[in-house]
């Protein structure tokens, strides 16, 4: 570099004067823009100012929004006491894992008893009243019976029948094995089973509790589908697709995590006007937990442009500037900006000009409060 000693002195000069004052050679030199000036090579390298061009770089545009790691509800269960009874068995506690049909707990009462000994009377009831029927019809059909006295015969039978189809539907209901009855007689308890494989979240029941029908006893999770249930707000839900990369952290951690965009609800939670957007995980990870609230964006878009860090420029009065060099003087320029994210700032415009230019992308905070001194009287 080929700054030398009497640009020191220049700088001075226009640092310490006002712009109306400026040395006529550097008014010259600013052709395009109202402040120009110059360091030193040792400046330079105090301020450590780097410079380089403007890149390629992607920038997205997203979203950002709250929400939840949550499961779908079929693979949630309450379970609950079909019909009250006394606790004589309790398996399980919170956090182990059951698999589909295993038994979580056994519940005792006189009416168990009661049902089942009237459904396997009430069998044996149509057993016998299906021979007469056919005894009887047969007698009917050779005139030896009255009509009535065979369709009341009927009547008795299919009445029968009735009744031990509602004693069968009340047994299964509550989760009585009909062919187990049938074969081995009346069963002392009725067993509570799983109807998931899943986590124990909660357990409501202790030995000798006595639940009423419909009582809560245990409530399950089945978490091998975790997903996210995210709240975007109304005003950015258009933006929002089936597949879109999720990127969702916790708010405690700096991990971040991947997902995609599954399914956009269509309801407007009239509450906090936020819109359900469904997601799907890219891994699973024990990280994440059933309930667990996280910070997600989303990406709407990615685009390939040519961009300036963000830290190589700055902002005066709602414009976007840079510093770029310029022969041997640094000039501040105005960038027309595109698109921007966290990290990166599109510049548009001519590109091939823009590519060209020598951006200052470290020290930029130096060269403007140069610029700031420069420009304020004394
Ligand atoms: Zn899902």
């Amino acid at each position: 570099m080929k700054y030398t000693i009497y640009l020191v002195l220049i700088f001075f000069v226009f640092s310490c004067s006002s712009k109306q004052e400026n040395p006529s050679e550097i008014e010259n030199e600013a052709s395009s823009s109202s402040s120009e000036f110059e360091l030193t090579k040792d400046q330079i390298d105090l301020a450590k100012i780097k410079l380089g061009k403007a890149e390629i770089n992607v920038i997205q545009n997203y979203i950002e929004c709250v929400g939840m790691v949550d499961v779908p509800p079929q693979n949630r269960a309450t379970i609950s006491a079909p019909l009250g009874g006394v606790v004589s068995v309790v398996n399980f506690y919170p956090g182990d894992y059951v698999k589909k049909g295993e038994a979580l707990c056994r519940l005792q009462n006189e009416l168990y008893i009661q049902l089942q000994s009237d459904y396997l009377n009430a069998l044996n009831q149509v057993d016998f009243l299906q021979n007469e029927f056919n005894r009887k019809q047969k007698l009917f059909e050779a005139n030896a019976i009255s009509e009535k006295d065979f369709l009341n015969q009927k009547v008795v039978f299919n009445q029968e029948k009735i009744k031990v189809n509602a004693l069968e539907e009340k047994l299964k209901w509550a989760g009585f094995n009909l062919n187990q009855i049938q074969e081995n007689g009346i069963q002392p308890y009725l067993q509570i089973s799983s109807p998931i494989s899943g986590y124990i979240t909660e357990v409501k029941v202790n030995l000798g509790k006595q639940v009423n029908q419909g009582e809560t006893l245990y409530e399950l999770i089945d978490n091998s589908h975790l997903h996210l249930e995210l709240n975007v707000y109304q005003k950015d839900i258009n933006a929002v697709k089936p597949k879109q990369v999720i990127e969702f952290k916790l708010p405690e951690s700096d991990q971040i995590f991947f997902g995609e965009v599954y399914l956009v609800g269509q309801k407007i939670d009239p509450e906090n006007r936020t819109i359900n957007v469904h997601g799907h995980f890219e891994e699973k990870t024990d990280m994440l937990k059933t309930g667990s609230i996280l910070q997600a964006k989303i990406i709407t878009s990615s685009d390939s442009v040519l961009a300036l860090p963000k830290t190589a420029t700055f902002e005066e009065n709602g414009k976007v500037y840079a510093f770029i060099e310029n022969a041997d003087h640094f000039e501040k320029i105005e960038i027309s900006e595109g698109k921007s994210d966290e990290d990166f700032i599109e510049i548009i415009g001519n590109k091939e000009k823009n590519k060209n230019l020598n951006f200052v992308l470290e020290g930029v905070y130096y060269l403007k409060s140069g610029e700031l001194e420069s420009s304020h009287n004394h």
